[in-house]
């Protein structure tokens, strides 16, 4: 299907969508449409998290809504200001605006301990004196029912001072907690008695040494959809146990009816998907911060060359659905070409430099070719590249006994050098180990513009730097971080999964390429200017040419 029809179809692409009908057409919350983002600043936003976003803010734009950025930063133990000057700035960089809606479950604090105060009032919440481990051991198996805590029949006077002296700050970290009174015999193991505050004498990056006691994501998550007034709370399945759990605490509470809605996470070949995971490999050095460009955050894929239409292309071709699955990062990096085809510069570089010396031009020749930018671009235009008696081509495209089918230099073999010449390779210049270190060549001067007046045709087209005008660069080429298609426990890092080469020599116009800009180095692939690397010149591969998943496809298509 092209995108053309695509969009011209009327039905709802996902289910969430037809959800979201069905309810405007009943009118209900008065045809209001009000979704979050609700990250925990615990870590930076991966690929997936885009998902959650570009369906979050894309179901709010799509039915004149508007969705919050929420923080749901509750554990003062593993957040930190960092993620979410990150977080914000992942979210903006993906085109979506929160406008003037910053908010923080932490903001809502006061209004939770309010809460938690009514439930104890009404009897459906007590003060427990077990560890957690006792809790635990309380609690039950999915087969077993759970046991009663001895405090479970404290009086609601009793539960109220206890309360009321934990947020005093009157008992050590862990000797009490507030549990909400629901059934130890449930099925669904979050209603038995699910912990709604507990002590942490942490001083907390937004709220500060204000509490030191601090309500879990369970008794947080909910109520802060109700605050806001979310219409349709969307989250991902694991989440799907702990609905009952909120709508409980919205009846009891007698507060705004938000209704989750879960989807399924984003899973990716070769790809770690959780920031604990991720934070692990920060943390122990494996890989450069989170922003190392193998990493699957928004940040690591920027900094690799990823663009944000790319991203919001994928998010919106993999669609929506209930049930988990595991998509091809081969997708994910074709959705990347297809952004890139259509708008990179195209320059030359060469990665492996061979020197080539055409002995029919003199010493001093100096003449500017016409290169096109970009093929698919009409409107790119063209520039000039200098040409000249030294050149540097790519060392793999030439071989002294070339195979079948190889169709680039060789001795005696004509080629074209993109935007120039046919060369001749005349001879071959070797050092002491009988290493190829030089091509001697001839040029036809009448091939100007790469067609022979002659009409004779030759195979292979070889891109070309002239060594005169060429600047150095570094340039790192990146491969998958794991090797494993399903990384784990265990899974190692590729150790190929980066190859940094030195002294690559690059057309001159990208000497002034602006720290993040992408240009398709031609037959090599897809360079970002890397943007942590000062004045020093390094791009970063963001991808190759060769398109796996177009290939798989095409073969599934051919049966
Ligand atoms: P992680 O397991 O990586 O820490 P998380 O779910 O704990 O992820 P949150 O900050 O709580 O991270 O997530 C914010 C939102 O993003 C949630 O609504 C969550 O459901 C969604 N989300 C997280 N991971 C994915 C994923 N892989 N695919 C789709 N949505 C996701
Ligand atoms: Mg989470």
């Amino acid at each position: 299907m092209s995108e053309a029809t695509q969009k011209s179809v009327a039905a709802p692409s996902n289910f969430i969508k037809t959800i979201v009908e069905r309810d405007l057409a009943e009118g209900k919350h008065g045809g209001a449409v009000r979704t979050r983002f609700p990250p925990e600043p615990n870590g930076y936003l991966h690929i997936g998290h885009a998902k959650a976003i570009c369906l979050d803010f894309g179901i709010a734009a799509d039915y004149g809504g508007v969705c919050n950025l929420r923080f749901d930063d509750t554990n003062p133990l593993k957040e930190e200001q960092e993620y979410i000057d990150a977080i914000k700035q992942d979210v903006r960089w993906l085109g979506f605006d929160w406008q003037e809606r910053e908010l923080h479950a932490a903001d809502y604090f006061e209004q939770l301990y309010e809460w938690a105060e009514l439930l104890i009032g009404k009897g459906k919440a007590y003060v427990d004196d077990l560890s957690a481990d006792e809790i635990r051991e309380h609690r039950g198996t999915l087969t077993e029912p759970g046991r009663d805590s001895p405090h479970r029949g404290r009086s609601v006077a009793e539960n109220l001072d206890l309360f009321r002296r934990m947020r005093a700050g009157e008992f050590p970290d862990g000797a009490r907690v507030l549990r909400a009174k629901i059934d130890m015999a449930a099925g669904n193991l979050n209603m038995r008695d699910p912990v709604m505050y507990r002590i942490l004498h942490a001083t907390h990056p937004r709220s500060g040494d204000a509490w030191c006691i601090y309500p879990t994501y369970d008794f947080t998550h909910g109520q802060s959809d109700s605050i806001e007034q979310i219409t349709h709370s969307l989250c991902t399945l694991e989440f799907e146990d702990h609905r009952p759990l909120y709508d409980w605490f919205i009846k009891e509470l007698e507060i705004f009816p938000s209704r989750q809605y879960e989807f399924a996470r984003l899973n990716l070949t070769h790809t770690l998907m959780s920031k604990r995971k991720l934070k692990q490999l920060v943390d122990s050095g494996l890989v450069d911060g989170w922003d190392d460009p193998r990493m699957p955050t928004l940040s690591g894929m920027r900094r690799r060359g990823y663009t944000p239409e790319s991203i919001r292309d994928f998010c919106d071709r993999i669609g929506v659905a209930k049930a988990n699955s595991t998509v091809d990062v081969a997708f994910l990096e074709h959705c990347l070409r297809q952004d890139l085809n259509r708008r990179a510069p195209r320059r030359m570089a060469v990665l492996n430099p061979l020197k080539v010396v055409i002995e029919n031009l003199p010493e001093e020749h100096d003449e500017e070719l016409d290169a096109i930018n970009n093929p698919e671009d009409p409107d790119a235009g063209s520039r000039k590249v200098p040409f000249s008696r030294e050149l540097w081509i790519e060392a793999e495209d030439f071989r002294e006994e070339p195979p079948r089918k190889y169709f680039r230099l060789a001795p005696g073999r004509e080629v074209r050098l993109r935007y120039g010449y046919f060369i001749t390779c005349t001879e071959v210049v070797k050092d002491d180990d009988g290493n190829v270190v030089e091509l001697r060549c001839s040029h036809d001067p009448e091939t100007r513009g790469g067609q022979a007046p002659d009409g004779r045709k030759v195979r292979g087209t070889i891109h070309w730097v002239s060594a005169r005008h060429a600047v150095d660069a570094e340039v790192r080429l990146y491969d998958h971080l794991f090797t494993d298609e399903q990384p784990g426990v265990g899974s190692v890092i590729n150790p190929d999964s980066v190859e940094v080469l030195g002294g690559c020599k690059l057309e001159p116009a990208l000497a002034r390429a602006a720290p993040g800009e992408i240009v398709q180095f031609e037959r090599r692939g897809y360079f970002c200017r890397d943007t942590k690397s000062g004045d020093r010149l390094v791009f970063n591969r963001a991808v190759g040419l060769r398109d796996t998943w177009a290939r798989i496809q095409k073969q599934q298509q051919q049966g």
